[in-house]
């Protein structure tokens, strides 16, 4: 029987669980190990809460973990709690899907100044990740920038904007939605250091910012190259323009209180602020033919009290294996890593692709570890993987504890919610009987 171990259960970990159950039919079982009690990763505490459609992917993933050859064990992380030797012993395959989990720092002067965070650990928050519980993002401020022109920036800018009946049937944590009906912000500078022509937002995306109840969106007309460039674009890029186009064409709905500026040609140079933030100095760009940004001389300061820099992520390392630090993801060629060590998703190509991106990731990799012929070695796995959690006394979570996870979280969600989750790790633990 073939062990395999695929570390994380968010969509890179789950497609490619599936995939191996396909190609090695009844010859492989299969453990996906993740560092929370809580399955689905991504799904869970990265995709948007009012985008619930897309968060139904994870009925799929939990058809993979009722697989009677596949288990899931949450509550233990790998690096930490188990070394990847310990794995790489048990297991004739470990599949690292681990994402990238880790925001990309600005690394500008004052970029450590209170009030200035990624958006990972902003999406965490109001997504009700446990490492972000308690966050308390400084929504006292009227002025927020987000730094970033990709679709995280854009949720980051959303939420923000969106009424309590707006996000009513989301599942966004108790904790962020009372924060938000609280919140100050009046004005969310979406900041591009290029131009519209390079923006990463996609259609629905850019669209949702022309539907927000009491939001609207502010994009200069100057800001946009001649129209007879868009011609040249692909298409999805050429909707996107259409959008601000019309965004600047309309103008700003007046009777709107708050204000989403697309400031595009805006390079961060510095945070102003002593103890904490006060300001953005950022500056002016322009673009040449090869969508390259260089600086004009200009520059121009936002004041605010809360910097959000939404500029991509970096896999978290793990001791023992090897990573590539420029490309802030492991060393691997086609997600080979070393024998018997795999990588997938994230991890793997770094932080872009939808989530659809990582089915097909998932299958050529699976399709190599097929193809490379090695026989299953009599290790195992999951079996010596308890063992080994036994002995160091750690608890681990199994789906039926996530079961009851999420049966009480949908016992407690408010009304019109699909569910409250619960932030508190030492209370998802509690469930592990
Ligand atoms: P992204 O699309 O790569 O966007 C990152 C943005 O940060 C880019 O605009 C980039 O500008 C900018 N940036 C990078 N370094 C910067 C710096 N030092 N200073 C200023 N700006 C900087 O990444 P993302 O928004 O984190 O999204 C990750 C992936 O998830 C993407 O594939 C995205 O489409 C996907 N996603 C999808 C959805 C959805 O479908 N609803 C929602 C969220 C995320 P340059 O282009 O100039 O480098």
């Amino acid at each position: 029987m073939r062990q395999m171990a695929i570390v994380g259960s968010g969509p890179a970990g789950f497609y490619a669980a599936e995939a191996a159950l396909k190609v090695f039919a009844d010859g492989v079982r299969i453990d996906v190990i993740d560092r929370l009690p809580t399955p689905y990763g991504l799904i869970r505490a990265g995709v948007a809460p009012d985008h619930q459609s897309i968060k139904a992917v994870s009925r799929r993933y939990e058809a993979v973990a009722r697989d009677p050859r596949v288990e899931f064990l949450g509550n233990l992380e790998v690096g930490r709690d188990i070394p990847i030797d310990a794995l790489l012993a048990n297991y004739d395959d470990v599949i690292l899907a681990v994402g990238a989990s880790v925001d990309r720092r600005l690394d500008i002067p004052g970029d450590d100044l209170e009030g200035v965070i990624g958006s990972g650990a902003f999406v965490g928050w109001y997504n009700g990740h446990p490492d972000f519980a308690g966050l308390s993002p400084r929504l006292d401020t009227a002025t927020v920038c987000v730094i970033g022109n990709g679709n995280v920036a854009i949720d980051c800018a959303r939420i923000l904007a969106k009424t309590r009946d707006e996000l009513a049937a989301s599942d966004i944590s108790g904790e962020a939605l009372e924060a938000l009906a609280r919140s100050a912000v009046r004005d969310i500078h979406l900041l591009g250091r290029r131009g519209p022509y390079q923006a990463s937002f996609t259609l629905k995306e850019i669209g949702e910012l022309g539907e927000l109840e009491r939001a609207t969106p502010v994009v200069k007309p100057n800001d946009l190259p001649p129209a007879e460039g868009d011609q040249a674009l692909e298409t999805g890029q050429r909707r996107v323009v259409e959008v601000l186009r019309r965004f600047a064409a309309t103008g700003p709905d007046s009777a709107k209180p708050v204000r989403i500026h697309l400031d595009f040609f805006h390079r961060p140079i510095r945070i102003l602020g002593t103890s904490r933030a006060e300001g953005l100095e950022l500056a002016l760009t322009r673009v040449d033919g090869n969508g390259r940004a260089t600086d004009t001389g200009e520059t121009r300061i936002i004041p605010c009290g809360l910097v959000i820099a939404a500029i991509g992520y970096r896999t978290a390392p793990i001791p023992g294996v090897p990573f590539d630090a420029e490309r802030g993801r492991f060393a691997n060629v086609d997600g080979r890593i070393a024998e018997g060590l795999w990588c997938v998703g994230w991890a793997m190509r770094g932080p872009s692709g939808t989530i659809g991106t990582n089915r097909p990731d998932g299958q050529a990799v699976v399709e190599r570890i097929r193809a490379e012929g090695r026989a299953p070695a009599g290790k195992p796995g999951g079996r010596g993987l308890e063992a080994l959690a036994a002995a160091r006394g750690l608890a681990v979570a199994r789906f039926r504890h996530w079961e009851a996870i999420d049966a009480a979280e949908v016992a407690a969600a408010r009304p019109g919610a699909p569910r409250e989750k619960i932030a508190d790790l030492a209370r998802l633990r509690s469930f592990i009987d």
